[in-house]
């Protein structure tokens, strides 16, 4: 299998040197919240699949709603004149899970790229259709991510996600991120940096010309840009500023939906109800692609206004409400609502945090402890605190290798050492996973 991964698979996100050098762990087997290798290694999933598979891998109800759709039904599409009624059963139960975020209508897709484009395109047609066509460009927060199609590229925050692929869309600017650990002001305090960003968000958009603005998209938690939470101010803040320019907020939720940050949805976490939300990864649990854009009744109301809207939009893809992703995320849904995950998310991810900080004081390696809110967590390693040097890639690599060995898959992300487990991980799941950083950090000290 290690000779034909490396011949064969062309890995994601990875270069292929660096696939050769540090060959990936073949799993090939899960249960719980274990995780199983080619060699018979078992170890605890601190990355929760790649942050998607909130319920475990022993999920019964869903499995079982898998193997019963495709007996009765395995795929028809919602294109134009057909339906199924899975995805109908769906749509009613996701538009009563998100009725606290005024969300009303699910537009399907099969993943959360697939969900950030959809949302961007539905931004410019919603301005076009009210008669705004010049509100094109779309703001963005450095460091977040939101995908790979060419939109999602186009407002990614990191450059690295970007330069490979211009020229990208036009009219894209990213503004500062609320990261208290770098940022351009040299801000410690979380409210002031807050307050920073935002006036930056204004000012950018005062530059723009708030008329060219189609959408605002942010994370309400940043995540793969290393988990970096904002002040509590700050979304809030960012709804009040698009509100006042006729600008749509959408919430990248991908991660954070369905109970990652300890509340149902990020934008609840942080009171805030957006114009449109892009979920995908928890909606299934992994065990399907699939992802949904939830969209505020006044939104969708614009689009059903008349002729031209109806005919305007020309979007949408053949997996868009497929009938087993429609079944496995009904099942999921129940299962997630049933097992209450925000409250165990809440309090795994104190404990969690809490243990980083442990591992701060212990190890000079660790520069910044982030997260807390619920179970995403990372810590930013430095090879000097002062001058906040990152990591070289050949520490925390081993630092990853020698977590496995001692029984946690962690991710690794830059500089970054990131934890999205399951959110039904037990206590001494979870001091599992701390005690093997212990000694992945006790093997490079
Ligand atoms: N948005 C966010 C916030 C994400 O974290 C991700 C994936 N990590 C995506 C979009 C893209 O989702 P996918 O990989 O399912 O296309």
């Amino acid at each position: 299998l290690k000779e034909m991964n490396a011949r064969s698979v062309w890995h994601p996100m990875a270069h292929p040197a660096d696939c050769q050098a540090n060959p990936p762990t073949i799993v090939t087997g899960a249960q719980g919240v274990r995780i199983t290798d080619v060699d018979g290694h078992e170890v605890v999933d601190g990355v929760g699949g790649l942050w998607n598979v909130n319920l475990g891998f022993s999920c019964q109800p869903i499995k079982d709603a898998i193997t019963a759709q495709l007996d009765r039904l395995p795929y028809y599409s919602i294109f134009r004149g057909t339906t199924n009624d899975a995805v109908i059963q769906l749509a009613e139960e996701l538009r009563d899970f998100f009725e606290p975020d005024g969300l009303s209508r699910a537009f399907f897709t099969s993943g959360g790229s697939d969900s950030v484009e959809t949302s961007l395109r539905l931004a410019r047609q919603y301005h076009k259709i009210r008669g705004e066509a010049g509100r094109v460009k779309f703001l963005s927060l450095k460091k977040g991510y939101h995908g790979t199609h060419f939109g999602g590229a186009s407002v990614n925050g990191n450059a690295n996600f970007r330069t490979a692929y211009e020229p990208l869309l036009a009219g894209c600017h990213h503004i500062p991120a609320p990261y208290t650990y770098r940022n351009p002001f040299n801000e410690t305090d979380p409210e002031r940096l807050a307050q920073l960003c935002l006036s930056a968000l204004e000012d950018e958009i005062a530059f723009q010309g708030a008329n060219t603005i189609a959408a605002f998209i942010m994370e309400p938690v940043l995540g793969a840009g290393g988990v970096i939470p904002p002040h509590e101010s700050f979304m809030p803040g960012v709804r009040d500023i698009c509100s006042r320019h006729g600008i749509l907020l959408i919430a990248d939720e991908v991660i954070t939906a369905f109970g990652r940050t300890g509340s149902w949805s990020g934008s609840r976490h942080w009171g805030v109800q957006p114009d449109m939300m892009c979920t995908a990864k928890a909606i299934t649990n992994g065990y399907f692609p699939f992802g949904a854009v939830m969209i505020a009744e006044q939104v969708a109301q614009v689009f059903e206004s008349d002729e031209t809207g109806r005919a305007a939009i020309g979007h949408g893809y053949t997996y868009s409400g497929h009938p087993v992703g429609a079944a496995a995320a009904i099942a999921c849904l129940a299962e997630t609502i049933r097992l209450d995950v925000p409250t165990n998310a809440a309090a795994r991810g104190a404990q969690l945090h809490d243990g980083f900080k442990s591992l701060m004081e212990k190890y000079d390696l660790i520069g910044d402890v982030r997260g807390g809110e619920g179970m995403m967590t990372a810590m930013e390693l430095v090879s000097d605190r002062s001058s906040k040097t990152p990591i070289d890639k050949a520490t925390i690599g081993k630092i990853q290798e020698e977590t496995y060995r001692a029984g946690a898959m962690v991710r690794v992300s830059g500089p970054n050492i990131i934890l999205s487990p399951p959110l039904i991980l037990s206590e001494d799941e979870a001091s599992i996973i701390l005690s093997a950083l212990d000694a992945g950090f006790a093997s490079v000290s």
